[in-house]
């Protein structure tokens, strides 16, 4: 078990979301070793491979039972479909789940092989789903630029490319769920992104499910993907999930102005925390400043200078993106210390919130700034001297 603490700030730094699906393998793998005839078997490796087998399972049922009542009652229609001959048909939806952990690893490992063939056909239908939002997205960010008076940077442009090569998987619904909003980017794993499965008990119905909520995750996850440059996902998380959020949410429903969660039509309350102190950080300043920094081809850019140029305006002191991101994390061992059980997501909502109601009530706490005018009198002074000697 890792302490806490090491799981910040990295909460897309996890283990593959397809691991039923390889699971499968490693079984596969443990039956073609225990079939070789005697003078090939090697006890010891066919005993590693067994090990990790059961290691394996052990982790996956774990993370299973992490899902929420509501979540496993969701996948009940679906398990039942793969493997109906294991449960009484008196047995609800809502049961399902919970039997099927309490069967043996040889049924087990049955059901996942099954998973594992039904997630294989589920991808290969998916793909044109997959391959039309990329095309939306880089379509969305064409029109964005627009004719100049645009949200989006203009250098947003070279996306177009990259996209195409972007490398999206389908994983299984239970694992990618128990930790996150059903999809998430692994820098460290070729650049990819994970999207997980549609669930139902047809294969039209995990179709269509995948269909219906597939697209903003897969675009939130593209602009972690294409901007991380401009806007580290993982260094200033609160800034970069209110971003990749806002912007997918933009493409899909329009808006780009409008921040403010409460304020937007699509009612979408993904990374509400760090969105509504994103928009207490930009409160009176241009979102189009914002949108364009976040979406420029480095943290250097011109636009993230036209943007902090803004910010130091607003608050009086330069380099506002990285003492929120001071902020926020220092409250975060706070947090992890009082609510032990939480999720990391959760923890860094709560450390959010706390800087969003400080700068809202007693901004001078976070920018040790109490009074603007002196601090610019004091800038302008500077500047004079600098030139002079
Ligand atoms: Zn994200």
């Amino acid at each position: 078990m890792v302490p806490v603490e090491q799981q910040y700030p990295a909460p897309y730094e996890v283990p593959p979301g397809t691991i039923g699906v390889d699971l499968v393998h490693i079984a596969d793998e443990v039956a073609w070793m225990e079939s070789l005839p005697d003078v090939d078997y090697d006890p010891v490796e066919a005993g590693q491979k067994h090990e990790e087998l059961l290691s394996g399972l052990a982790d996956f049922k774990e993370d299973m039972q992490q899902l929420t009542d509501l979540e496993r009652a969701r996948m009940g229609p679906y398990i039942r479909s793969l493997v109906p001959h294991y449960f009484e048909d008196n047995v609800p939806d809502s049961k399902v789940f919970d039997a099927l952990l309490k069967k043996d690893d040889d049924k087990f490992i049955e059901y996942l092989r099954i998973h594992a063939e039904v997630v294989e056909e589920h991808a290969r239908d998916v793909a044109p789903l997959i391959e039309a939002w990329e095309d939306d997205f880089i379509e969305d960010v064409r029109v964005a630029i627009g004719d100049g008076n645009s949200w989006v940077s203009p250098t947003a442009i070279r996306v177009a490319d990259s996209v195409r090569h972007a490398d999206i998987r389908v994983g299984d619904w239970a694992i990618t769920q128990s930790r996150f909003h059903g999809a998430y980017y692994t820098p460290s794993d070729n650049r990819s992104i994970t999207v997980s499965q549609g669930l139902g008990a047809t294969r039209g119905q995990r179709y269509r499910d995948f269909e219906k909520n597939r697209n903003t995750y897969v675009k939130h996850e593209l602009f972690h993907r294409e901007f991380e440059d401009a806007v580290d996902p993982l260094a200033d998380a609160w800034l970069g999930e209110s971003m990749a959020h806002h912007v997918a949410l933009s493409f899909e429903h329009g808006q780009p102005e409008v921040l403010d969660p409460d304020l937007r039509r699509d009612g979408d309350r993904i990374y509400y925390s760090e969105r509504k102190l994103t928009t207490t950080v930009m409160d009176g300043i241009d979102p189009a400043l914002l949108t364009r920094a976040t979406t420029s081809s480095k943290r250097t850019s011109r636009e993230w200078g036209e943007l902090d140029a803004a910010l130091e305006n607003k608050y009086g002191r330069p380099d506002m993106v990285s003492l929120i991101t001071e902020r926020v994390n220092a409250y975060i061992p706070l947090y992890v210390e009082t609510n032990p059980e939480e999720e990391p997501h959760a923890i860094r909502s709560l450390a959010a919130d706390r800087v969003r109601e400080e700068l809202e009530s007693k901004p001078w706490v976070v920018t040790g700034i109490r009074h603007r005018r002196l601090y610019r009198v004091s800038q302008a002074i500077r500047s004079i001297l600098e030139q002079e000697f």
